[in-house]
């Protein structure tokens, strides 16, 4: 089977989940077939080859970017640094504030976790409005770094987060 097609078939959608009104993406039974995971983690590394062999470092977004994140910092060699929901890590930190659909969040990075100039690559799990994405773009740019683009596994193209953020490159795996 096709690599994306084993993919989208370990993608389930929940019906007003956690509100009602949402049909909401579960990814979780991705890392229950080992050959899908394989499958994602391939599919990202062939474009990050062929597109930005000159990657420093993968950042991932709470939580569900730490699942995919350091699977494909590994493979390429290269390391993983995290941006967490606010006040949950240690140190100095930068931080910035994003809207939700109906609240306000901050997110925060370690002020050592990216250095100036370094070429980095942001993934999470899903794109839906690009609030979280566009709140990443920023903490990396605070840090004098550059983001080549944003990688997702599931990118809800009707809700045109891509065009949130105008200026990345956000590549998808899977599209609704
Ligand atoms: P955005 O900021 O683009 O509106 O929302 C994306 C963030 O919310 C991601 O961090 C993602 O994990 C989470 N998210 C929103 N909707 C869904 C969904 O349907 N499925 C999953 N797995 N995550 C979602």
């Amino acid at each position: 089977m096709e690599k994306r097609d084993l993919i989208v078939r370990c993608i389930r959608t929940f019906n007003d989940f956690p509100t009602k009104g949402i049909p909401f993406k579960d990814i979780f039974p991705i890392l229950k077939n080992p050959q899908a995971l394989t499958a994602v983690i391939d599919l990202f590394e062939e474009y990050v080859r062929n597109t930005h062999p000159q990657v420093d470092l993968i950042v991932g977004l709470d939580a569900r970017g730490f699942l995919f994140g350091p699977l494909l910092a590994q493979r390429l060699g290269i390391g993983f640094a995290p941006i967490r929901k606010k006040g949950k890590l240690p140190g100095p930190t930068i931080s910035v504030s994003y809207s939700l659909e109906y609240a306000k969040a901050e997110a925060e990075m370690q002020e050592d976790a990216v250095s100036a100039g370094q070429k980095v690559l942001i993934i999470d799990d899903l794109l839906a409005t690009g609030g979280t994405l566009q709140a990443a773009y920023e903490l990396v740019k605070q840090q004098q770094a550059e983001v080549l683009a944003c990688l997702v596994v599931v990118e809800l193209k009707y809700l045109n987060g891509a065009d949130k953020l105008k200026t990345t490159t956000v590549f998808s795996l899977v599209q609704y």
